[in-house]
C-alpha cells in the first residue's frame, strides 16, 4: 500500500468507497464523479502506478481484470447494451490517480470520441 494513494486508502478501508466487486486481487468501486449512469473503477489491490509498471508477471492479473470488468458490466445490465472499458495513462492520457485503474462506463449512448 502507498501511504499517499487515495485508492490504496479506499482499498484498505481508511476512507469509504462504494464497492461493487472484491476478490483477493481486485476491487471495483463506483467513481465519485460519475460520467455516466454506470461509472465503475476496476483496479488491482496492489499499488501498481501505471501501465508502465506492469510486468510479464501481471499478465494473468490483467486478464482477470478484463474478465471481471465484463462480469460487472453484465451485473449492471450492460452486456447487451454495451459499455466502454478505458484506461488513462500518463499526463496526455489524462491519468490523475497514480494507481492503475480501468474505467467501466455505460448506461447511456457514448459518443465515438475518446478525447
Ligand atoms: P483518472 O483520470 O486517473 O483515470 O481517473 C481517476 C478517477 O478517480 C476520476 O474519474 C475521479 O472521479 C475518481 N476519483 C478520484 N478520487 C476519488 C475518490 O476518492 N473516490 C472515488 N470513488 N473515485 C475517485
Ligand atoms: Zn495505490
Amino acid at each position: 500500500m502507498a501511504q499517499d494513494c487515495i485508492f490504496c486508502k479506499i482499498i484498505s478501508g481508511k476512507i469509504p468507497g462504494d464497492f461493487v466487486y472484491q476478490d483477493d486481487r481486485l476491487v471495483a468501486i463506483r467513481d465519485i464523479n460519475p460520467q455516466a449512469p454506470t461509472h465503475v473503477l476496476v483496479m488491482p489491490r496492489r499499488h501498481i502506478k501505471s501501465m508502465a509498471d506492469l510486468g510479464a508477471e501481471d499478465t494473468e492479473l490483467m486478464g482477470h481484470l478484463i474478465l471481471v470488468a465484463h462480469q460487472i458490466a453484465s451485473n449492471e445490465g450492460l452486456a447487451d447494451r454495451g459499455y466502454r472499458l478505458a484506461v488513462n495513462h500518463g499526463p496526455e492520457g489524462g491519468q490523475f490517480v497514480r494507481h492503475i485503474h480501468f474505467h467501466l462506463v455505460g448506461g447511456r449512448q457514448l459518443t465515438g470520441s475518446l478525447g
